[in-house]
C-alpha cells in the first residue's frame, strides 16, 4: 500500500487521471493480477471482444497473485505494459473490476477497494466474495503449452 500521507483525500473523486500523482496513480492498482493473464482479443480495436484463460505470465506468483519481479520486469518480460493514462483507452480490455477501467468510464471504484475500506482484510474479503483475483486460481505460461490455451479460458473475470 502506498504511503497515505502522499495522496490527496478521496483524490480518485476530485481529480481526473490525468491529475494524478504517481504515488496516486500506483495506488488504484488493486493487484488482483487479471492483467497478468493470458487472454484473447477478437477484436484488435475497441470495443473488445476478450477472453481470459487462467494461464499466467512467467513472473507472476500464482500464490500471491503478485509480480515476482516488479521492478525488472521489462528485462525478463519485455511485452510486459506499464499502465499509462495515455494507454488506456485503448485497453478496455482489463476486467471490469480494475480502478483505471472503471474510472476512465466514470464507475466509481470497487466498495471493497482499499483506498475506500482502508482496512487490509476487509478489502481481501471484499474481493474474495466478488470473485476478483487470481491468487490460487492460475497457473503459469511455463507449465502449459500454447495449443491448450483455448481449453483454459475462464469465465471468472470479466472484461
Ligand atoms: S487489472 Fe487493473 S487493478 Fe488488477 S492488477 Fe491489473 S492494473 Fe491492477
Ligand atoms: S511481468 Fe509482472 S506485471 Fe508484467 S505481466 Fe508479467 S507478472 Fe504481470
Amino acid at each position: 500500500m502506498s504511503d497515505t500521507r502522499q495522496l490527496r483525500p478521496e483524490f480518485w473523486k476530485k481529480y481526473s487521471l490525468d491529475e494524478l500523482s504517481s504515488v496516486e496513480w500506483e495506488a488504484l492498482c488493486d493487484g488482483c493480477g487479471a492483467c497478468c493473464l493470458e487472454k484473447f482479443l477478437d477484436e484488435p480495436e475497441a470495443p473488445y471482444e476478450v477472453e481470459y484463460t487462467d494461464v499466467a505470465c512467467k513472473l507472476l506468483d500464482c500464490s500471491t497473485g503478485y509480480c515476482s519481479n516488479y521492478a525488472n520486469r521489462h528485462k525478463f518480460v519485455p511485452e510486459c505494459v506499464s499502465l499509462t493514462y495515455d494507454k488506456l483507452a485503448n485497453m478496455m480490455w482489463l476486467p471490469e473490476s480494475c480502478s483505471y477501467k472503471r474510472l476512465y468510464l466514470g464507475k466509481p471504484l470497487p466498495k471493497w477497494h482499499l483506498l475506500i475500506t482502508n482496512d487490509a482484510v476487509a478489502t481481501q474479503h471484499g474481493m474474495k466474495n466478488a470473485g476478483v483475483g487470481v491468487a490460487g486460481r492460475c497457473i503459469s505460461e511455463v507449465s502449459v503449452n500454447e495449443d491448450e490455451l483455448e481449453d483454459r479460458i475462464v469465465r471468472w473475470v470479466k472484461a
